[in-house]
């Protein structure tokens, strides 16, 4: 009897031991998924130029957190969007995909009856499936119908602009065209914007209090800027604080805005379970000459597959994960940014194909084999593709400012004419970056890589420019 107590007694004291030691296991394995599932910061900002900070160049004004941010992470010096424009850029930032590839071209305004097809998977979609809070602010322009807006693809919430600030009722080149700018609470209009001189400081305090409420979860927040974007606005406690005109100021103010957000991850004990990444949609729209912003030099501006257009600041930051003060120049895009946050957070990639790929290793320190190809399409016109240091553009139009213009420094545009570029040019970005001198007949074999690079393509994506039919492409989403 006493033998059998003791059995019991035994038996009792080992399931308590398997009990407590599994328990240790699960609380462990939490611990893990928390630091395996930063929260994620991605500010994307507005007609922003290469050359818009003080890190990237910039002498005109100052932008002490941008760089600060740069000083703490990982700074690309041949970071890329696809297509220089709008709509289409943020597509393929939200979906790691070209946006020609999903029928996104240009800049949907107010009568788009389409919008970035609710099929496809977006960044937000990817992290909410695996347990992210996500939150939106500021501009969209995905898609202003509600099938289309960000609460449909995977934000939780919502505040900001369906499009661009210039589609209002004074547009200089369009007058009364435009109904008034709606800005939206999730699916609501809540207002109409007339002044948008608190849209930096609005836009900032939403963010903040995203990140406030939260905290306790993996979050995810795109913070998606309509300054530096024309018309120029900026708060009262900005105005005249560059001392170098309006663009300026309004610079300076995104810049305050990216120093609260850090600020309250700091306040939050945040700061090194967040990754930051900060880039911009495409460069500046040069024709609105003191309004616009600087390309450092690149060759033209917006609207442009000239680097001018399509290189970005693009500024990468984890504590303790990716090196401090490196600057990067191997060559990476908006649509690596999807699959390296999968990668990063252990989410599921989209079902459909994407176009990006993980550049994780790159923002560890590494070197990674170029990508066989970046494709920059202007609708679909394929114009450049991009491998490493090497560019090539194909013959076709692109808009420039004519010689001898005079700019002007109130709002109002020049207009561009049409240059037409006639036979295929090579460039090395590594010595030239500028794109002055074709280089071609000196590289034959880098020559001939690079258009067998683009009939693969135009084999898959299709070209304009060349009458080719793609076979990978599909569809926006549409309302008839
Ligand atoms: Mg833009």
């Amino acid at each position: 009897m006493r033998f059998r107590q003791s059995v019991y007694l035994f038996l009792a004291f080992l399931i308590v031991i398997i009990f407590t030691s599994c328990q240790k296991k699960t609380e462990e394995k939490v611990t893990t998924e928390s630091t395996s599932k930063p929260n994620i910061v991605l500010i994307f900002a507005d007609d922003m130029g290469y050359g818009d900070l003080g890190v990237y160049g910039a002498r005109e004004w100052k932008t002490p957190n941008l760089d600060q941010l740069a000083a703490d992470g990982v700074r690309f010096t041949q970071f890329y969007v696809p297509h220089a424009v709008c709509s289409a850029s943020r597509a393929a930032l939200l979906t790691g995909t070209y946006a020609n590839r999903l029928e996104i071209f240009g800049a949907l305004d107010h009568t788009a009856k389409h919008g970035l097809n609710p099929e496809e998977t977006t960044i937000a979609e990817m992290l909410k499936a695996n347990g992210y809070e996500t939150g939106m602010v500021g501009k969209w322009h995905l898609g202003h119908l509600s099938p289309f807006l960000p609460t449909e693809q995977g934000f939780d919430s919502y505040y900001g602009l369906p499009y661009s600030n210039d589609m209002w009722p004074h547009h200089p080149g369009v007058k009364d065209y435009y109904p008034p700018l709606p800005l939206y609470r999730n699916t609501a209009v809540i207002d109409t914007i007339d002044d948008q001189s608190m849209l930096t400081t609005n836009y900032t305090e939403e963010a903040l209090e995203f990140i406030e409420k939260s905290k306790d979860k993996p979050f995810f927040l795109y913070l998606a800027h309509s300054m530096t974007h024309v018309p120029l606005f900026v708060s009262d406690k900005f105005k005249g604080k560059s001392q170098q005109g309006l663009y300026g100021d309004v610079m300076m103010e995104v810049d305050w805005s990216v120093g609260q957000v850090r600020q309250k991850l700091k306040e939050l004990g945040l700061a090194d379970n967040t990754i930051i990444i900060f880039t911009s949609d495409n460069g500046p729209w040069l024709s609105y000459g003191g309004h616009a912003g600087l390309t450092g030099g690149l060759r033209e501006g917006k609207g442009t597959s000239w680097d001018g257009g399509i290189r970005e600041p693009g500024i990468f930051v984890w504590p303790h994960h990716f090196p401090a003060g490196k600057v990067e120049n191997q060559a990476a895009m908006t649509i690596d940014i999807l699959p390296t946050l999968a990668e990063i957070t252990g989410s599921k990639l989209p079902d459909l194909p994407i176009d990006g790929r993980s550049i994780l290793p790159i923002l560890e320190g590494k070197e990674m084999e170029p990508k066989p190809y970046f494709a920059y399409y202007n609708r679909n016109e394929l114009q450049a593709v991009i491998y490493g240091k090497w560019k090539m553009v194909f013959p076709h139009a692109y808009r420039s400012i004519p010689e001898g213009t005079v700019m002007r420094n109130d709002g109002i545009p020049v207009k561009y004419h049409m240059l037409k570029l006639e036979k295929a040019e090579l460039f090395d970005l590594s010595t030239d970056p500028n794109e002055t001198t074709d280089v071609a007949e000196n590289n034959p074999e880098i020559a001939a890589k690079l258009k067998q690079y683009a009939d693969t393509a135009r084999e898959d994506m299709g070209d304009a420019l060349t009458e080719s039919e793609g076979t990978g492409l599909r569809k926006h989403g549409r309302i008839e």
